[in-house]
């Protein structure tokens, strides 16, 4: 691989095609205009690629042409055969896979420095470069290790409740400073090649490990902050690799999702009412005890039929409809924009209702509704709508509950204890779709909202609810 300065022309190039993410990014921050983001993303792309190709002096296009094509074939029969509710778990496999690539590019110029121009006169590899393979492989690493977990955890593979280490923070805390540590070791180093390799291999290992136990402790509520920090980890592991591969493309689009997915942390954090410290250091103030499944013991409730729910809806002035994730599962969002537009039609106000972290992945009810083409200004984010529960006739609940459990607010050893939730229960009547009284959300526990006076169960497969529903309204 050659590493001369790139042409000037080729940085111009470059340049434009960050212009096209930082585009991207701008179209992909309201729901109206993400299509158009993602064409400047895709375009920004495509000039990077080529201009990489053109540039660089490959040593073997066919190979490249290869790895490209089975590649693209894999990732666009995942993509196109994947269900909308396994993409969060499609989106921690491929960060992980970003990770990987991360530690795999160090350790390909950790074997052999002299293909990525990185010696110096004296045959030992660059200073900088140390550093820079150092901390690509320890981004990488724990990128790989951490989304390795969140995949198991969110594809059910493992369970989604915390699991305590005795003195985990302890342990972090010392792999931590091991890995950075190890860092200013590799970098002082002067002959860090493969004779003294066992500092680059011991600080693989680490963050494959710190990867693995920061995210093990992580549980309910906390689990949407850790998936968008590992897509900022992502990132930066992809900028790390831009400057071991001296590819100036790499870094600023590296750097831009790093930071924006750092930005998506700290908001999420925000509308949980999270401390971004306490989440990042692993499951802090997490009562363990807490994250037991709920449903004990039997308590009344009320139940419905869909003509009961038609019946009611028809009469009342103003819905409003909080899905979730149980709304993914039942791919219920058409027949529910269905039955919205029989409503307004009878002259009934329509609302939606979206919490941050409803779904199984940011903006993931935003997605279904916009596929459904409801329209963007029925659909109101947490803080813009939870005052107007105590004027609604209805809360429509359709498939989801942690977002509206109370515990959130009243019970101290809750895993969800301290989140924002919807003021469902100063709304007149409650609608609560989901399929049996014993499923519980992704926290595991039980909701008071069943029991309540005001609340009738529609028990049902979402999808099946809905389309009774909109055959009553007729
Ligand atoms: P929940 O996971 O709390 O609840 C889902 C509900 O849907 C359950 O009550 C379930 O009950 C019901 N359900 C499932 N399938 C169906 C179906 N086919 N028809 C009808 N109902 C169904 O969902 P929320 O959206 O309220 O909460 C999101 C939770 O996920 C939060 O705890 C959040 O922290 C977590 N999370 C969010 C992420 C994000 O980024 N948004 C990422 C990771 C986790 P039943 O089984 O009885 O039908």
């Amino acid at each position: 691989m050659e590493h001369a300065a790139a042409p000037a022309w080729a940085m111009l190039a470059y340049l434009v095609a960050g212009v096209f993410f930082i585009l991207a990014l701008r179209g992909l921050s309201s729901p109206a205009s993400s299509r158009r983001g993602n064409r400047f993303g895709m375009a920004g792309m495509l000039i990077a690629l080529v201009t990489t190709l053109v540039t660089h002096d490959v040593a073997n296009i066919a190979e490249i042409g290869i790895a490209v094509l089975l590649g693209g074939i894999v990732g666009f029969t995942i993509a196109r055969r994947i269900a909308m509710t396994a993409m969060p778990q499609l989106v921690a496999a491929f960060h992980s896979l970003v990770g990987m690539a991360a530690v795999l590019v160090a350790v390909a110029a950790f074997m052999n420095p002299e293909a990525f121009g990185i010696l110096d006169a004296a045959g030992n590899i660059l200073a900088v470069s140390r550093v820079e393979m150092a901390l690509g492989a320890a981004i990488g690493a724990v990128t790989f290790s951490g989304s390795v977990i969140a995949f198991a955890k969110l594809n059910g593979n493992m369970s989604g409740a915390p699991i305590m280490l005795p003195a985990r923070h302890v342990i972090n805390l010392g792999t931590l400073v091991a890995i950075i540590a190890g860092t200013a070791l590799y970098a002082m180093a002067p002959e860090a090649g493969p004779g003294e390799g066992w500092v680059f291999w011991a600080i693989v290992f680490s963050a494959f490990a710190i990867g693995f136990l920061l995210i093990i402790p992580i549980g309910g509520a906390d689990m949407p902050v850790v998936i968008s920090m590992l897509n900022s980890y992502s990132g930066w592991a992809a900028a790390a690799m831009g400057f071991t591969l001296h590819n100036t493309a790499m870094i600023i689009t590296g750097a831009l999702v790093g930071s924006s997915g750092a930005i998506l942390s700290y908001i999420m954090c925000r509308a949980m009412n999270r401390s971004f410290i306490s989440v990042i250091a692993g499951g802090f103030g997490v009562d363990a005890s807490a994250a037991a499944a709920g449903g004990g013991e039997q308590r009344p409730y009320k139940s419905g039929s869909a003509e009961d729910a038609a019946f009611m809806l028809e009469q009342a002035e103003k819905v409003i409809i909080i899905p979730g994730y149980g709304m993914a599962v039942a791919q219920a969002q058409h027949a529910l924009r269905e039955m919205a537009d029989k409503l307004k039609a009878k002259g009934v106000e329509v609302k939606y209702a979206i919490h941050p972290v409803a779904g199984r992945m940011p903006g993931h009810m935003n997605v279904l509704l916009a596929e459904a083409s409801v329209p963007y200004d029925e659909v109101f984010e947490l803080e813009d709508i939870n005052s107007e529960f105590a004027q609604c006739d209805i809360a429509f609940i359709i498939g989801a509950n942690d977002v509206v459990n109370p515990a959130a607010k009243t019970d101290k050893t809750s895993p969800i204890y301290g989140m924002p939730v919807f003021d469902v229960d100063k709304a007149k009547q409650v609608f609560f779709i989901k399929r049996s009284m014993g499923g519980v959300g992704y926290a595991g526990v039980d909701n008071d909202v069943f029991y309540m006076n005001q609340t009738m169960m529609l028990l049902a497969d979402a999808k099946k609810m809905v389309e009774e529903i909109v055959k009553s309204l007729d």
